[in-house]
């Protein structure tokens, strides 16, 4: 497992009521989608050893090798096959492809028994614009058959699959997707929702009434004020909003965040609903916070950790420089000549 981020946990601690926000935060996620960014970033030498702390290798057989550290250290995992916003439609058949291989392969793991109504301890993460969501004209319908593949093959080998959540302009095609999938296999097929959209309470509030299961991230794109909170306050008290009705509601709430605050928070509403230790989980993004996960598996909860793989990783890899100072410091450090 990475070790990385610890350094950044132990200053947190030490001023743990500092809130740094990114004043580089838009330009990152501009830079997120640039061809021109991505040429450059990616031929800097500083750049591949930076990237391995959050990724966890360019091939499945890499990953595979994390997950069966990540299972053999009780955590739960989620695997990314890293890409995204495809628009060749055999590009889009070769990543169902490789979810294919990925899915045959962790059905080969060793996972002990798993109780029907339990948690899956293995999970895919899926983003539908890499399975051709953004395709002109039919994407809609491309990705949907797509994802239908995927979903089938996750069901049959008693693994989860949960839809990524992109930006806005994708939320409601994305939503209707899920929906469409969760008719043929509700157990299976979770989504995520992001807090910072306006409209986010809303849908957690219909989720939550159909007992789906729902990863509840703050968000990681760069949206317009009209669809989005931009203040880190009103994107906290949006998550905490959200969270409630999650741990209210019928379904299984998945609290994907590294925020102490939030971590507290989802431990008492949990507390507040009823809801046992079983009837939800906690997320983080693999590399970060290890410390941190160690404590919470301590405490008997469940933990997943979100492993990428591939070599598509440049718009994952900036989205994480964006969204912490501390990692884009760290990167500039060891990008500038001695
Ligand atoms: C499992 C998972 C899946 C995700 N899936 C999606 C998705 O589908 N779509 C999407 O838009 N976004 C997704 N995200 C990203 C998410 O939206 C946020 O951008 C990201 O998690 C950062 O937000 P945060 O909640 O961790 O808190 P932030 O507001 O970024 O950080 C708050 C506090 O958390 C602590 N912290 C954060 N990072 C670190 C660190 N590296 N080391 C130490 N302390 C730290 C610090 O105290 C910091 O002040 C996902 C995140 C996770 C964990």
């Amino acid at each position: 497992m990475s070790a990385a981020s610890t350094d950044s946990e132990s200053s947190a601690a030490c001023h743990p009521r500092l809130v740094l926000t990114n004043p580089l935060r838009p330009a990152l996620l501009a830079a997120a989608r640039s061809q021109r960014a991505e040429r450059s970033i990616t031929r800097m030498p500083v750049t591949r050893r930076i990237v391995d702390r959050f990724v966890a290798g360019d091939t499945r057989a890499a990953a595979l090798t994390s997950v069966r550290e990540l299972l053999r250290h009780n955590r739960f995992v989620s695997i990314d096959y890293l890409g995204e916003d495809t628009l060749d439609p055999a590009q889009a058949e070769r990543v169902v492809q490789e979810y294919l291989r990925l899915i045959a392969d962790l059905a080969e793991l060793p996972v002990g028994d798993v109780e029907p109504n339990s948690a899956r301890p293995l999970e895919v993460s899926v983003k539908l614009s890499a399975l051709g969501q953004a395709l002109p004209g039919d994407g809609h319908a491309v990705a949907l058959c797509n994802a239908h593949v995927i979903a089938d093959a996750a069901a049959s080998a008693g693994i989860w699959m949960t839809v990524d959540a992109e930006d806005h302009t994708t939320t409601d095609s994305t939503l209707s997707i899920v929906r469409a999938l969760r008719r043929d296999h509700p157990q299976t097929v979770g989504t995520v929702l992001q807090a910072y959209l306006r409209r986010t309470e809303e849908d957690c509030r219909a989720f939550a009434d159909e007992g789906a299961r729902i990863r509840l991230c703050k968000g990681a794109y760069s949206e317009p004020e009209s669809a989005a909170f931009r203040r880190k306050r009103e994107v906290d008290a949006s998550y905490l909003r959200c969270l409630r009705i999650l741990m209210r509601g019928k379904g299984y709430p998945m609290v994907a965040t590294h925020d102490p605050a939030m971590i507290e928070a989802a431990a008492l509403l949990a507390t507040a609903a009823p809801r046992g230790r079983e009837d939800f989980e906690f997320q983080m993004l693999y590399g970060i916070r290890p410390a941190e996960q160690e404590r919470l598996i301590g405490l008997g909860q469940h933990l997943r950790v979100y492993v990428p793989f591939g070599d598509e990783w440049y718009g994952y890899f900036v989205r994480r420089l964006a969204e912490r100072p501390a990692n884009l410091m760290f990167f500039l450090r060891s990008a500038a000549p001695e």
